[in-house]
């Protein structure tokens, strides 16, 4: 049987590391971006091992969020199949520790602390490779896949179309017009090929649903301000609702210690994120603000939304991202190098240009951003202190949902299987390297079925 996987990051790697167990599939794993080994860190979202290769590598182990694959499989089989992915990062990793998350007690205490102030704590165990870690990890993936028989990675080869015939999924077209057939195809493509997907999707009549797009900031502390957070569950996943927008406001990726990064998305737009080392640390702490949007018909292009905030920023800081003290902020002034000189919270990225974020996001946006900063500083003094950093924009872009069954294969086209961000269904690595194994498991039942039938 021969499969095509369409993108070597978690999801594509760990459905190629899956079907690879099996000698009767042949599997060609595409990826538009360089291999592991030539891949530069101006590549951040694309090559062999995808967005996560120079992330922090930050493995967020429940159903609870990174995905929304509880909406396809059932509770108890999917912590099964995150357990799953989970060990087979670790054993190739070699990053044997948890997180601790073991101090019930203490954790209890924050998430009533939480409580109190109409913000909501969600803990979750975590595996941190770190990014140096993390790309070692991914190398190691690369060679096991590259020295296997059965199993083809094609890199810096762009799909940029899908044979249909008459309902199902046939082969693919790269860039340079090779047209290869298959029996299955999956497509996991990731952020940077959500445009691709919105494109392919509407070509082939592929049913989908639009996802939120989050726009907001990332968030630069002293380390100590969040130390009682960090050191007892490592990553806090806080939500709050805004008071005049009833708008959901949620934490994420936090990195103790860590660094603020930029990253080049398609089109060349600059974002904002943060990754953090295992091994070399910063005396800041910083984590993603973001404001979750659904917007409602007519409107169907939420990406489009948050590529025009992003544009904003990088229009105003001359191709760079903004960065603000949040004490310039609430001054209604824009931060000035020298203000930036003399701030107690030095930045860690060192690039980014400071400016004034309220010329670039939207009354709601500041509105629900500003209050959350408040509502944080309540159960960690420090944060609404104006010498925090904003830095803008973070987006985070899931594009449409493909409608996908319980084994994430598209209800409406044969032999096609969407997984990871791409397919809007995760958004972490995670869920994503789960999604690759589900795919692969049930390619697997389907042969075995298709075989004993054809005997
Ligand atoms: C800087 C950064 C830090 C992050 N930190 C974390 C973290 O700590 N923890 C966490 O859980 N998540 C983190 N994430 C998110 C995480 O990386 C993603 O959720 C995860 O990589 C999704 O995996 P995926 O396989 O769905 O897609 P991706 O990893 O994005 O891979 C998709 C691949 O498909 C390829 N592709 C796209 N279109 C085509 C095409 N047409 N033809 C051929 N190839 C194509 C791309 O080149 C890419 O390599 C981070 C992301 C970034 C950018």
């Amino acid at each position: 049987m021969r499969i095509a996987i369409v993108g070597a990051g978690s999801s594509g790697m760990f459905a190629a590391y899956k079907l690879m167990q099996n000698n009767n599939f042949s599997i060609d794993l595409y990826d538009k971006g360089s291999d592991i080994y030539k891949r530069t860190r101006k590549e951040v979202m694309s090559g062999f091992g995808g967005a996560g290769a120079y992330s922090d590598g930050k493995l967020t182990l429940t159903t609870e969020f990174g995905g929304c694959l509880t909406e396809f499989v059932p509770e108890y089989k999917l912590e099964k199949l995150i357990e799953e992915a989970d060990s087979i990062w670790k054993n190739i990793s070699g990053v044997e520790t948890l997180e601790s998350t073991s101090n019930y007690e203490k954790i209890k205490d924050l998430e009533y602390m939480c409580t109190r102030n109409t913000l909501r704590l969600y803990a979750a165990k975590i595996r941190h490779l770190g990014t140096d870690n993390c790309i070692k990890a991914i190398k190691k993936l690369y060679e096991i896949l590259n020295s296997q028989s059965n199993v083809n990675i094609y890199c810096n080869k762009q799909v940029s179309d899908i044979i249909i015939d008459n309902g199902s999924a046939k082969g693919v077209v790269t860039e340079d017009k090779e047209i290869n057939y298959y029996d299955k195809i999956i497509l996991a493509v990731g952020r940077s090929g959500n445009s691709w997907m919105h494109e392919i999707a509407q070509k082939y009549n592929i049913s989908s649903s639009i996802n939120p797009v989050d726009i907001g900031v990332r968030v630069e502390i002293p380390r100590a301000v969040s130390d009682h957070f960090t050191n007892n569950l490592y990553e806090f996943k806080i939500k709050h609702f805004s008071t005049e927008f009833e708008d959901e406001v949620r934490t994420f990726c936090v990195n103790p210690g860590g660094y603020v990064a930029m990253e080049e998305n398609e089109n060349g737009l600059l974002t904002v994120n943060g990754h953090c080392y295992k091994n070399k640390k910063s005396s800041n702490t910083n984590f993603a603000l973001l404001v979750s949007t659904k917007f409602t018909e007519p409107f169907r292009e939420p990406v489009k939304y948050g590529q025009y905030i992003a544009y904003l920023a990088n229009m105003l800081s001359g191709q760079s991202v903004i960065v603000q003290r949040f004490g310039d902020l609430e001054r209604g002034r824009r931060s000035t190098t020298s203000r930036i000189a003399k701030n107690f919270v030095q930045p860690t990225l060192k690039n980014a240009m400071p400016g004034d974020l309220s010329f670039v996001l939207p009354y709601r946006y500041l509105t629900d951003l500003k209050e959350t900063i408040y509502r944080l500083d309540k159960i960690m003094p420090g944060i609404a202190d104006p010498n925090t950093l904003l830095y803008g924009v973070e987006v985070k872009f899931y594009s449409l949902r493909i409608d996908v069954n319980e084994n994430l294969k598209s209800k409406s086209i044969e032999n096609l299987y969407c997984i990871g961000d791409g397919a809007g269904i995760t958004r972490g690595i995670s869920q994503a390297s789960t999604s690759g194994i589900i795919a692969a498991e049930d390619i697997k039942n389907q042969y075995g079925k298709e075989y004993t039938s054809n005997e």
